[in-house]
């Protein structure tokens, strides 16, 4: 990943007060980034911060779905994804399957406060940083 990261960004219904607390907070450092978020969590962003956040479908209506997509074709860097751990969600098989991919594609990952700072108060937020993807033994190669 390059020096200017693709920023995914979503919180839970609970979670957005904290999500859009913590991104004012960091705005400077986030403003040299690009950002992209599940559509509430985008639109409340965007306009709490004044902070373009390109918005992909609400969470429950794919949105999570979309952004593991977009982890897949290498098109987002990290995700900042503030999940509630004390309220099931009607798309809790989206919000697993976008875990995985995240995990399976290396990307860096906060679900909380203290590890969103560290992440962007990390050396590598200024610099290239070469991923090593899990390569299962049903990976085809597209490269040809
Ligand atoms: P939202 O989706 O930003 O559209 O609310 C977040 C989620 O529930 O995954």
């Amino acid at each position: 990943m390059e020096r200017q990261k693709r920023i995914a960004l979503i919180a839970h219904d609970n979670k957005k007060d904290d999500l859009l607390d913590w991104v004012k907070e960091n705005k400077d450092i986030l403003s040299k980034h690009f950002l992209c978020g599940t559509g509430t969590t985008a639109k409340i962003i965007s306009e709490g911060v004044d902070l373009p956040v390109r918005a992909f479908k609400s969470g429950p209506l794919g949105g999570d779905q979309q952004i593991g997509a977009r982890i897949v074709e290498g098109n987002i860097d990290m995700m900042i994804f503030f999940w509630d751990p004390l309220e099931a969600q009607p798309h809790d098989p989206d919000v697993k399957a976008l875990l995985r991919i995240a995990v399976l594609y290396d990307i860096p990952v906060a679900h909380n406060r203290s590890s969103a700072s560290f992440i962007l108060s990390s050396p590598y937020m200024e610099r290239d940083y070469e991923r090593e993807i899990i390569l299962g033994f049903t990976q085809v190669d597209d490269s040809k």
